[in-house]
């Protein structure tokens, strides 16, 4: 069948293969074609990528709260990617500024780069090092902290750091965006609004995740690091606390918490960090008919730790009881938790939860 495609050929970025070219179509998305299906092209123009993002110097005023900035990547980190194929960060505070000049009635914005890169790649030394940065900002006084993460895998950091970094005297709060800022329905300027608002003036010194509330820009709501889940893979309102209540909403100037017992902002530079993490634990999610050589291999393989997520209540089949009894001998904890994500394990409703 013969199609034809009109739109913007993008550069090829640095990790894309030579098999594809990327279009970018009028309405805005980019699609992927296969080279070899190609039989012509017919050109009617060429655009100049400008790379460049503008920069203004980020002014400080001593009167307003002192935040950082830590970046590790994602589509918050990137600017112009989805329409060049290249990922330019925009984190030196003159480009953030120049990009979203309202941070500056906020707060005084100092930011770090301290890694580039999508969220899935995120894994211990990351984690460690971020954990680390945090503990050393907090030391040096910072009022609020903010993290710029990748959307895909930022609960799990979340949830990681809330255990990495205890006590915080200051706000940690986690920021992503769905949509690069190239979009017209981008979320990336507001995130960063309310990020950094949340970091420089509110009261609740936790592990946060920021992000949209309502599918609507009316406000973004503040999720605990070791409750939160992305629940979408494009809506920009993707992130839902599980099981709870978030901490609080937040608009642009206001921070207003929807409860009470979350851990409140001390005027000290005390914090623990404690950044340690044992990658011989597995999460695995139960099928029906699944084999008990999952199980089996990742006690060969010298797992210490076993988190299954089992159907109902928490439930495995039969054929994998043997494995898990192995486990348990062997001393790998083996720890049940329930796919339906809403509810709590009950075991011994049925007497399958028993081994
Ligand atoms: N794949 C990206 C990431 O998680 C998506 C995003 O930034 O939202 O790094």
């Amino acid at each position: 069948m013969k199609e034809i495609s009109k739109g913007l050929i993008l550069p090829r970025s640095e990790t894309a293969d030579e098999f594809h070219i990327v279009l970018k179509m009028p309405i805005g998305y980019n699609i992927g074609i296969a080279a070899e299906k190609i039989r012509d092209v017919k050109i009617f123009g060429r655009k100049e990528a400008h790379y460049k993002i503008p920069e203004k110097d980020f002014p400080y005023d001593p009167k307003k709260p002192n935040v950082k900035l830590l970046g590790t990547g994602g589509t918050i980190a990137s600017r112009l990617d989805y329409r060049t194929g290249a990922v330019i960060p925009a984190f030196s505070p003159g480009e953030l500024y120049g990009s979203v000049p309202e941070l500056a009635d906020i707060c005084n914005l100092d930011t770090e780069k301290l890694y580039g890169v999508f969220s899935e790649n995120m894994g211990p030394e990351q984690w460690i090092g971020l954990a680390e940065a945090i503990g050393r900002e907090i030391e040096k006084g910072v009022q609020g902290i903010v993290i710029g993460h990748g959307t895909d895998t930022m609960h799990h950091t979340a949830a990681i750091l809330s255990f990495m970094v205890q006590d915080s005297p200051v706000p940690i709060v986690m920021v992503g965006s769905q949509r690069s800022s190239d979009r017209p329905s981008s979320d990336a300027a507001l995130n960063l609004i309310h990020s950094v608002t949340t970091a420089a003036i509110s009261d609740i010194a936790e592990v946060m995740v920021c992000m949209f509330g309502p599918t609507s820009d009316m406000y973004g709501l503040l999720h605990r690091g070791t409750r939160v889940r992305k629940m979408h893979s494009s809506y920009r309102s993707t992130f839902r606390t599980i099981g709870d209540i978030p901490i609080a909403t937040v608009s642009r100037d206001k921070v207003t918490p929807i409860r009470d017992d979350y851990k409140r902002r001390r005027f000290d530079n005390d914090v623990k960090v404690n950044a340690v993490f044992d990658d011989r634990v597995a999460i695995v999610y139960y099928y029906p008919n699944m084999k008990p050589d999952m199980i089996d291999s990742l006690i060969d393989n010298g797992y210490k730790g076993i988190v299954i997520a089992g159907t109902g209540l928490g439930h495995v089949n039969k054929p994998l009881y043997p494995a898990l009894k192995r486990a348990k001998e062997k001393g790998v904890a083996v720890y049940m938790t329930v796919q339906t994500l809403w509810g709590y394990v009950q075991m011994y409703v049925y007497d399958t939860g028993e081994i």
